[in-house]
């Protein structure tokens, strides 16, 4: 699960981008509300974490422009104590939730997997192919009976390939979505996960669910 966390504050940021990620969320951080705006159209998130006052574009005409857009994304909005009519605003403006700093990280990761849940109907959460099964809430992973150790980049990885059945995701876009957009593009983290992924989840058959799609990238082969 991909997480935008719009936040200025570098030390409140890197505390709950920390425990975030330690909980197995992408998370791309920026401090800047413009481009916060800019990632926030340009990439595909689970969820935005978005504090309001933000050098350049503040939070609530951020939340405002997306709901124009119709962008369904859900958004949970950090508040100072103070800012109540920020507050009622934002939630008036299509806000999901919101949070009044100072805050445990804790309680961020609750309420994000509540909205990501209810978010959007059309997210199982339980993936399958084969006798493989990947449960995206208490993050075991299965073949048959037998459960399948991954690291959570592993686990991560696996997820988004199998969200897209059959679609060839290039390293790019893997590298943006498992490892967060700021990554050296030329890094070959993504084949060697991939290396260790599958040799994880093939047992010993010469099954092979993710196909390698020769100079472009690889695919999660269709059940
Ligand atoms: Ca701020």
């Amino acid at each position: 699960m991909k997480v935008l966390l719009v936040e200025d504050e570098k030390q409140i940021a890197g505390f709950v981008r920390k425990g975030l990620e330690e909980q197995g969320f992408g998370v791309d951080w920026t401090a800047d509300g413009d481009k916060a705006y800019q990632l926030a159209t340009s990439q595909q998130y689970d969820a935005i974490v978005l504090d309001i006052m933000l050098p350049g574009r503040d939070g609530l005409s951020i939340l405002k422009n997306l709901r124009q857009q119709r962008n369904p994304v859900p958004v949970i909005l950090v508040t100072a104590r103070t800012e109540l009519d920020e507050r009622v605003e934002g939630l008036n403006l299509g806000a999901d939730d919101y949070l009044t700093k100072p805050f445990y990280v804790e309680e961020l990761i609750a309420r994000l997997h509540a909205l990501i849940r209810r978010g959007s109907g059309e997210r199982l959460s339980i993936l399958q192919a084969g006798d493989l099964t990947v449960n995206l809430m208490t993050r075991d992973v299965k073949r048959g009976d037998t459960p399948v150790r991954l690291t959570t980049r592993e686990f991560n990885l696996l997820e988004y390939l199998m969200r897209s059945p059959g679609r060839v995701l290039t390293r790019t876009q893997i590298l943006e979505h498992v490892w967060g957009y700021d990554f050296d593009p030329s890094t070959n983290l993504v084949d060697v996960h991939v290396q260790r992924l599958r040799k994880k989840i093939s047992a010993d058959d010469k099954e092979q669910w993710i196909e390698t799609v020769r100079g472009v990238g690889y695919r999660f082969r269709k059940p």
